[in-house]
């Protein structure tokens, strides 16, 4: 295979982890659906969990290596582990790197599963102390750093606030304590930010959204330093399990091809739509970091390469039915969870949701929509929003 360590950014995308089938000539590696593959003639000095060796799928399979061989290098890392979900990469770095007794700093509002994991189950049966902050405040986490703090913990942008938190800042004190970074990098993908460049251990990313971009896959990837990831693939992924089915690994890695085309236009029109609804009478907030009046809009313009991605959260006036009415007006953007397909998804959440008061304070009136900006024209976006907020006289 040709060296790509030199290629631009969109040519890695394309053609790391690729290579010529050598039985056909095919110019694309196939999917390789096999739990098991031929040992050596000589396998009595065989490590039978060897994450590197392919022996059995849910030790590593070929198309999982290819996808890995990508994401390292499209995320500048030398090494990548990929999960059968981007909530198995997460806990797959709790369990390999949180030891009881420790103390983990978390973005307050982060994923359902992280909060659960960290704020519930980590706690409960291991002891580990967690403190959730709002990283978007580097001043807050500073002060949460104890002398057993073993890992800071972003999502940036957070899910669903948008908040962004300033990576090279908190790693900067994350290693001055002797504490690894984690930066949950899903909403931005690698074409918009890369962690690692700015100081983070660990960047971690659920493939099923941007990464894939089409809705039709799932999984979950970790990228960093060699030592880091092959104690998550030796501790987590052989022994926990969580493998990625190859046909999945095939789709992702067929997926990130058009990345870069993909998050192009998913910033351009979120913004357009972004601030079509921020000068809408009925529209009481809009929080997207590529607004000038998000709160933390500048640390975004410098370490998210001037693109803020596809998703935005926003409220309307009035109760949980007209949010409903709204949601059910819509004709083209769909009322559903997941982020970062191809076609516009959104979700309303009440203001009886379990985390509710973590919740900056204009998410918690009449709860909050958030709206993941598909691939459709800009115009089809907005008329659909406008005949629905007309439906429900706003
Ligand atoms: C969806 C999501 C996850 C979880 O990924 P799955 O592939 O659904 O397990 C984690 N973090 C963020 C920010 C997400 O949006």
């Amino acid at each position: 295979m040709a060296d790509f360590s030199n290629s631009d950014f969109v040519t890695r995308c394309i053609h790391v982890g690729n290579d010529i089938d050598k039985e056909t000539g095919a110019i694309r590696r196939p999917i390789t659906m096999a739990n098991s593959y031929r040992l050596p003639d000589d396998a009595s000095t065989l490590n039978w969990s060897d994450p590197n060796n392919i022996i059995y799928t849910r030790t590593t399979s070929a198309n999982q290596f290819y996808l890995q061989e990508r994401l390292a290098s499209l995320e500048g890392g030398e090494d990548c582990v990929v999960l059968a979900t981007g909530v198995a990469a997460l806990a797959g770095v709790f369990f390999s790197f949180i030891d009881q007794d420790a103390h983990v700093i978390c973005t307050d509002v982060s994923y359902i599963a992280v909060y659960r994991l960290l704020h519930e189950y980590f706690p409960d049966k291991y002891g580990v102390e967690v403190s959730l902050v709002d990283t978007s405040n580097v001043e807050e986490v500073r002060k949460a750093i104890r002398p057993n703090t073993k890992l800071i913990h972003l999502e940036t942008p957070g899910n669903p606030t948008t908040r962004v938190s300033d990576i090279a800042e908190i790693a900067e004190l994350a290693h001055e304590a002797g504490a690894l970074v984690s930066v949950d990098s899903t909403f931005a993908s690698p074409f918009i930010q890369r962690p690692l460049e700015l100081g983070a251990d660990l960047v971690i990313h659920s493939l099923t959204k941007y990464i894939n971009g089409h809705g039709d896959a799932m999984g979950g990837a970790v990228i960093g330093k060699t030592e880091l990831i092959d104690k998550i693939k030796r501790e987590a992924m052989v022994n926990i399990g969580g493998a990625i089915s190859p046909f999945n690994a095939w789709l992702i890695t067929r997926g990130i091809v058009t990345l870069p085309l993909r998050m192009k236009q998913h910033s351009e029109t979120a913004l357009r739509v972004a601030q079509f609804l921020e000068a809408y009478p009925g529209v009481t907030f809009v929080a997207y970091p590529g607004l000038e009046s998000h709160p933390q809009h500048a640390i975004a313009k410098k370490q998210m390469h001037g693109l803020y991605s596809g998703v935005l959260s926003f409220g309307i006036d009035g109760d949980v039915a007209r949010h409903n009415d709204f949601v059910n007006a819509l004709q083209l953007i769909i009322s559903a969870v997941s982020i970062g397909h191809d076609e516009s998804l959104i979700v309303y959440t009440g203001p009886d949701d379990e985390r509710i008061n973590y919740y900056p304070e204009e998410f918690r009136k009449h709860g909050f929509l958030r709206f993941s900006v598909g691939l459709e024209s800009a115009n089809d976006i907005i008329k659909d929003l406008t005949q629905a907020f007309e439906k429900v006289g706003l």
